[in-house]
């Protein structure tokens, strides 16, 4: 007899992601292995016992104390893992829109010292304790929509203390919300005014003196360059990603997001864990990274609200490529909800919705190099999101779900007073 101290039943259905290759791309990415009518059981902070809830009161015995809870006919998924974000900043730019209205493009508003270098003027001026609180209010609405693990990057400091304090922040964010977090360093997010006309002596100070300090302190598991012209080019790019993979990091690249100028190329050079936007990446980037085994990391609310381009999720799937969303939460694109961006990977992305949740829970945590999260699986962390959905597939579908119940860790964060989605 199992023994658990909270089950949870009267679910109408269990997509566990729990089969197949992972990451998953091609055919398998439509794979989450759907359960109709099952419970779950958690021990300790992860599941225990999973299958069909006829069997539940024979196979599972209820720790004195324990708590049962109901799913209320509703659809348990893999807590949602946000593959990439900025989430972490001071103030806002909403008074950028007018501009943005105009037709002004991102390195437009950036050139003219808007954009990225006002939030990196704020962010600098920010006490630890208004970032933190800032950064905890956003990170508990991600949680509140599903989201277990986020991956979080630096890069609004743009100088050496100050890009260590911001990852060291990460550290007590993950403390203060009980959510995973993936601490990336991305001290190559832009050229900082000091360095302003001198991006090499930037990236020497980055290679020589910021990056052994990262990996020496484990502040980061992945370094990130945005690698752009106008920002960071291949070349320099290049320097700073080959010193952190000898450092031990692991290696993500905002790639071809405006023009296509090799980022792609380089992600699959590298064998990089990821390479992310990817919106002016073309066919033979594509295979590419499908043939190097790089993750795409597809952000279909960036291509929204900053481009008039359209996500190509589809065609990155077609092309064999491993495929994983986020919300690139930043000043510039303010989103936290991964519900809107799953509809947005399908309604822009064209992924059909299988295929969206795999990039936004199985796909995703390998993208963060967290291989224990993203599915429901006996012996993982149980996080997990129950949905009032009779089936996974309406994801995608409900721009605005919202889960009734998450379990974090095993616990029960619950959330009755949300509306049933049902009719
Ligand atoms: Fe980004």
């Amino acid at each position: 007899m199992i023994r658990a101290e909270l089950v949870v039943g009267d679910l109408a259905e269990v997509a566990t992601l729990a089969e197949g290759p992972v990451p998953r791309s091609a055919a398998s990415m439509a794979e989450v292995a759907a359960l109709q009518g099952a419970a779950l059981a958690i021990d300790a902070g992860r599941v225990v016992w999973l299958g069909p809830e006829r069997r539940l009161r024979r196979e599972v015995r209820l720790r004195a104390g324990g708590r049962r809870l109901s799913g209320d006919g509703g659809t348990a998924v893999p807590g949602f893992v946000d593959a990439h974000s900025h989430v972490l900043f001071a103030g806002d730019r909403a008074d950028e829109l007018p501009l943005k209205a105009a037709g002004a493009s991102y390195a437009e508003i950036a050139r003219q010292g808007g954009g990225l270098l006002s939030t990196v003027r704020a962010t600098r001026r920010a006490t630890d304790r208004e970032l933190l609180e800032q950064t905890t209010a956003r990170l508990e609405r991600m949680a509140a929509s599903g989201t277990t693990a986020v991956e979080v990057k630096s890069g609004y400091a743009l100088e050496h203390a100050g890009e260590l304090r911001l990852l060291r922040l990460v550290r007590t964010l993950a403390r203060r919300t009980g959510l995973r977090l993936v601490p990336t360093y991305l001290g190559a997010h832009a050229v900082p005014p000091e360095f302003r006309g001198r991006a090499d002596a930037y990236v020497r100070e980055i290679v020589r003196r910021t990056l052994p300090e990262v990996a020496g302190r484990r502040l980061a598991r992945y370094c990130d360059v945005f690698c752009e012209p106008g920002f960071f080019s291949v070349r320099q790019a290049e320097r700073i990603l080959v010193a952190a993979a000898r450092l031990g990091l692991g290696l993500k690249i905002h790639a071809d997001e405006f023009v296509a100028s090799g980022g792609a190329r380089l992600a699959a050079r590298l064998g990089a864990t990821s390479a992310d936007h990817l919106l002016a990446a073309g066919a033979g980037d594509r295979r590419r990274l499908a043939r190097a085994g790089v993750t795409a990391v597809v952000l279909p609310l960036t291509a929204f609200a900053s481009s008039s381009r359209r996500s190509p999720a589809r065609e990155l799937v077609d092309a064999g490529a491993p495929v994983a969303l986020g919300t690139d939460c930043s000043p510039n694109t303010w989103v936290e909800e991964m519900p809107g961006v799953l509809a947005a990977a399908v309604h822009a992305g064209r992924l059909t919705p299988a295929e969206a949740l795999t990039a936004a829970t199985v796909n995703a945590a390998h993208a963060v190099g967290l291989e224990d999260a993203g599915t429901i699986e006996v012996g993982r962390p149980a996080d997990v999101a129950v949905f009032p959905l009779r089936s996974a597939s309406e994801l995608g579908y409900r721009f605005d779900a919202r889960p009734s119940l998450i379990l974090r860790q095993g616990k029960p964060i619950s959330r009755r007073n949300s509306v049933s989605m049902f009719k």
